[in-house]
């Protein structure tokens, strides 16, 4: 059966990569220290980012991003079209930058378990309700890196403690304050030092088949445009605003703090965590708006 891809696939996957186009950054590390790499393709001045694996459990997205930068940089190697696009154009007229796995040590949690010698060993499985960490969120300390970003960060915080969450767990707790935590910190560093460039935000989680962009208030005409032509292009449900709050997660920071039209896909369809077989199909199903959206946006 094929696996998922883990924190040191993904490193041996990024060993592959060539050297030429392409470069390879690391973001930052986690607080267990595995490096957080950002591949960065293009030359364009717009740029637009693709991240994945902010959920422990949903590592799936880690190696559908994968599967979209190599087959990226093989077009361009090739100078083929997809979807119509001349992808050596795209590359000149955007860069692409791309964080497949921006929680290892949750994904890490999620497929491994924790280690025995893992400091915050006892804390975890405390919050955890025991040794079972296949259904694990959160980082290596119990927050929520999708409830971490500071966009209704505190009417969040009221929901939070509402569902009995007071600290660390699983999932849903969103940390002290707005980005706390080294991933988000470096992920948030790195959007508002760009954000003169940043044209667009895609944010992969499993599962639902649904696209959601939450910020009503904040959302302009055109990220609701561009959120029902990714509908469109994956076949998923568009989740409109309802004049919902947001939550905390990404893609409301960028709308509410950047002004960037950003989204979250929920992929593919079943019970969390995907079988790692899903990972094709999923791809399958998105590549055109992966392809796309640099020009949607
Ligand atoms: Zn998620």
């Amino acid at each position: 059966m094929e696996k998922a891809m883990d924190h040191k696939q993904l490193m041996r996957w990024i060993d592959t990569l060539p050297r030429e186009g392409v470069s390879v950054l690391p973001l930052t590390r986690s607080i267990f220290s595995r490096e957080i790499p950002m591949i960065t393709v293009g030359r364009g001045k717009k740029t637009v980012v693709y991240v994945g694996a902010h959920h422990g459990m949903e590592g799936i997205t880690a190696g559908v991003l994968a599967d979209f930068v190599d087959e990226l940089i093989r077009s361009a190697q090739k100078d083929r079209v997809v979807f119509d696009i001349s992808v050596k154009c795209l590359l000149n007229e955007r860069k692409i930058a791309v964080v497949p796995m921006l929680n290892p040590d949750g994904v890490e949690y999620a497929l491994h378990g924790v280690a025995e010698d893992n400091p915050l060993r006892e804390r975890v499985t405390a919050f955890n309700g025991g040794d079972d960490f296949s259904h694990w969120q959160a980082n290596a300390r119990g927050v929520d890196l999708n409830h971490n970003y500071d966009a209704g960060f505190s009417e969040y915080k009221k929901i939070e403690r509402e569902m009995g969450i007071f600290g660390g767990a699983p999932t849903k707790y969103s940390g002290e304050y707005p980005e706390s935590e080294p991933e988000t910190a470096a992920l948030c560093r790195f959007l508002r030092y760009h954000s003169d460039d940043l044209v667009g935000v895609l944010s992969l989680h499993t599962q639902g088949e649904e696209i959601f962009c939450n910020c009503a208030d904040k959302m302009s005409a055109k990220t609701l445009a561009v959120g029902r032509m990714l509908a469109r292009l994956t076949t998923y449900k568009l989740s409109e605003p309802q004049g919902t709050a947001a939550y905390g997660g990404l893609a409301d920071w960028c709308i509410d703090k950047l002004s960037c039209p950003a989204y979250t896909l929920e992929c593919g369809k079943g019970e969390n965590p995907l079988p790692p077989g899903d990972r094709g199909k999923i791809y399958e199903r998105l590549r055109r708006a992966l392809f796309s959206f640099p020009y949607l946006v």
